[in-house]
């Protein structure tokens, strides 16, 4: 255990002004808070806080940062309160121990939908102070260390959130070394079989290219001596959870993957990186398509290196990465450098960018406006699955990816769904069957008189709301074939000679064999129940002259009616199955369209089947297919009279093919054409058509008109593009591309 002084020692070791007493005082008052409390490896329970404190040394933090880090288990585990903190350290330490004590409690919550509010709530709290952030996650860390002692459960459960909140987000604000070692020390608890797996292959190969690190090292260091250049060089084995993601995500085994090894080389000046870079590409073979530059091009949290790969002494690759002393602290710690630089001692120029984009994205979060650039970036793959919109009240709803205000309004209350007339998203009227999207906020309109339409019942994509609509639908029917019957007794009755009272049939129903009167009325409506039986059940001594009063068959139906549910509320299509001919004669196998129209695909990227698909009624042409996302419907969406419900008609196998359209960004090298048309050749995607244009000096894009069976082969093909070194952005095309 860290004793008092040489924390105190050590951080007045990189910031000479430090307040030693705020420091001493904290150490001395978590000590006695925590008296005899013990952890769960029998640990005296301070032995944590001090831990973090010291995690938080090595990144030199402030003393007011260091400070909290001692105090952060005292409101929540001790009986200190927030007043007496503020009364002895002052209010801002006082703050960020409250912040760190409302975050404690988030990692009790682990039921997804609840997750997202939290995550909401830790970063709305990160943006009042990022210094709760950096203590939050040395404490993850220090815990994570000493997971072992943790009941297996539990493990597991911490495990998982560390892999997929805190990682990400330590990664995020640049601290690269502390997402390693959460990744690492969480993988072996998340996944233990390729924890195994992957670090006894490890450490296999590292036996075998010991000399080869060694040969390298020492000429690198060489080479680059006589030279002139004063360089650290160092190398390393990948971390095992970088390397299983990698396997993963290239489906590559560990043998396959050519960059194991990376080496870095750290120097003291820009102009030696690049003098350094010229020494390694004289040295060895570059490959080209893996050199960056991020320092002329810093990322987004600022990251700055040159990365390069070479063809090392015995053929194989070699990642190296040249950098400062400097853009080694950022790279390592990421906004906590920023501390250490910001009194500009060394430079502090990119100081505060990695720190504005976080205070950004904390900032869209927590207006709820863009979640989902966020996501992309943190890789938290838990809510990819889901959208999370808002009620006018600011109540958080998630939904599944797909869901429309329809799924939102019944998600809300079933009679909200049932009433839903429309509604407006973030304020502007739009369709219902609008696919919601992260952050939407969505108000429902409401009718009274309004029953879900059935069509509905195939847009929805949660099961509550199909569900609700198929029991709405089936009363709503049920009510009017009880109206049907009603009439269709009036008119029987007063042949007979008497006068029908819906009343009349309470008495009989056990004559019936029904249980309510409704029951009674709608079979007879739909023809499973007689007339002549009703009022033969009704006045027991009814003499029928006529003859032949048999109920109508279902194919007979009544009053031109053909039974069915759903029948009477289709628009406006039959339900019987066709295949409508387009213009080639083609049969295009669609469901719902009506009549005898032709149907085509919208010719701007059609729809394929795996898409949801709406008809578009053209007056004087037919009907026009298109996917429900094609931005082209939204100049129909006054006009809800042509909208029809259609489905695909399609058997599982089938060998028929459609037309999609891809868009291709790719780097404009010799042999870019061959591999992007290897992928095609290689999923058999019949290219039908092809345009390129060259929008930069180092790109062209390429649009490629295929044929695919649906969109499972479609993605494939995507995905497998998107794999390729030389693809910058694949994507699909549905409506006009806006490029051209
Ligand atoms: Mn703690």
């Amino acid at each position: 255990m860290m004793r008092q002084y040489e924390l105190v020692e050590k951080v007045t070791g990189y910031k000479k002004d430090a307040d030693e007493a705020i420091l001493n005082k904290a150490y001395v008052y978590a000590m006695q808070k925590h008296g005899s409390q013990m952890r769960a490896n029998g640990d005296p329970y301070f032995s944590h806080p001090l831990e973090v404190a010291a995690i938080l040394t090595d990144l030199r933090l402030d003393e007011e940062t260091i400070a909290a880090a001692l105090l952060h288990d005292t409101i929540e585990d001790t009986d200190a309160t927030r007043k007496e903190i503020d009364a002895i350290f002052g209010e801002k330490i006082g703050f960020l121990v409250e912040g760190l004590t409302k975050l404690k409690r988030l990692d009790l919550v682990s039921k997804k939908a609840e997750q997202a509010e939290n995550l909401r709530r830790l970063l709305l709290a990160i943006s009042d102070d990022v210094r709760v952030l950096l203590v939050k996650l040395a404490d993850r860390l220090h815990n994570m260390r000493t997971l072992g002692h943790m009941p297996p459960d539990k493990r597991k459960r911490i495990a998982a959130e560390t892999m997929e909140i805190y990682a990400p987000l330590a990664g995020r604000i640049g601290m690269h070394g502390m997402r390693e070692e959460l990744e690492e020390l969480a993988f072996r608890h998340v996944n233990p079989e390729a924890y195994d797996m992957v670090t006894t292959k490890l450490a296999g190969l590292g036996e075998i290219n010991r000399d080869l690190v060694s040969t390298i090292t020492a000429e690198l260091a060489h080479k680059l001596e006589k030279e002139g250049i004063k360089a650290t060089v160092r190398s390393r084995q990948k971390r095992a959870f970088s390397v299983f993601r990698k396997m993963e995500n290239k489906q590559l085994s560990l043998e396959q993957l050519s960059d194991l090894y990376g080496f870095r080389i750290i120097v003291d000046t820009v102009e030696d990186c690049y003098r350094t870079l010229g020494v390694v590409h004289t040295t060895w073979q570059m490959v080209p398509a893996r050199f960056k530059d991020f320092i002329s091009t810093p990322k987004q949290n600022d990251y700055r290196s040159i990365h390069t790969t070479v063809i090392g002494p015995s053929r194989q690759r070699i990642e190296l990465q040249i950098r400062t002393w400097q853009m080694h602290e950022v790279a390592e710690y990421g906004i906590a450098a920023h501390t250490l630089y910001k009194d500009g001692k060394a430079g502090g120029d990119a100081g505060g960018t990695a720190f504005a984009s976080l205070r950004r994205t904390i900032a869209q979060l927590a207006e709820g406006v863009n979640p989902e650039e966020f996501l992309e970036h943190t890789k938290l793959e838990l809510f990819l699955d889901q959208v999370f919109c808002f009620t006018p009240k600011g109540r958080i709803i998630a939904l599944p990816r797909g869901a429309t205000p329809i799924d939102f309004a019944y998600a809300v209350h079933t009679d909200v769904g049932n009433t839903c007339v429309g509604c407006k998203i973030n304020g502007r009227i739009m369709p219902v069957i609008t696919e919601l999207k992260n952050g939407d906020e969505v108000e429902i309109i409401r009718s009274k008189a309004q029953t879900p339409p059935a069509a509905w019942e195939s847009v929805v994509v949660t099961g509550k709301a199909r569900a609700s609509i198929r029991r709405a639908t089936r009363d709503a029917i049920r009510k009017q074939y009880a109206g049907l019957g009603s009439r269709i007794l009036e008119r029987a009755f007063a042949r007979a000679g008497k006068t029908f009272d819906a009343e009349m049939l309470a008495g009989a129903l056990p004559r019936l064999a029904r249980e309510t009167v409704d029951d009674a009325l709608a079979d007879v409506g739909r023809g499973e129940l007689a007339s002549v039986d009703v009022i033969r059940a009704v006045f027991p001594d009814y003499k029928d002259e006529r003859v032949n009063h048999r109920a109508p068959t279902r194919e007979e139906g009544w009053f031109g009616l053909k039974a069915g549910a759903g029948m009477l509320f289709r628009i406006p299509g039959s339900r019987r199955s066709r295949k409508p001919a387009n213009g080639d004669g083609k049969a295009i196998p669609i469901r719902g369209a009506s009549g005898d129209l032709p149907v085509r695909f919208s010719p701007n990227g059609g729809a394929v089947p795996g898409d949801r698909i709406v008809g578009i009624l053209t007056p004087g042409e037919g009907i026009t297919i298109y996917p429900i996302q094609s931005p082209e419907l939204t100049q129909f969406d006054d006009m809800p009279e042509r909208w029809l419900d259609v489905r695909w008609d399609i058997e599982e196998g089938s060998s028929e093919r459609f037309p999609a359209r891809i868009k291709v960004v790719a780097i404009n090298e010799p042999g870019t054409l061959a591999a992007i048309a290897e992928v095609m050749a290689n999923n058999d995607a019949n290219i039908q058509n092809l345009a390129m244009q060259r929008t930069a000096p180092d790109f062209m894009d390429m649009v490629f008109d295929i044929e695919v069976w649906d969109l499972n082969h479609l993605n494939r093909i995507l995905r497998q593009l998107t794999a390729k070194p030389v693809v910058s952005r694949a994507e699909r095309i549905v409506g006009r591309d806006e490029a051209a």
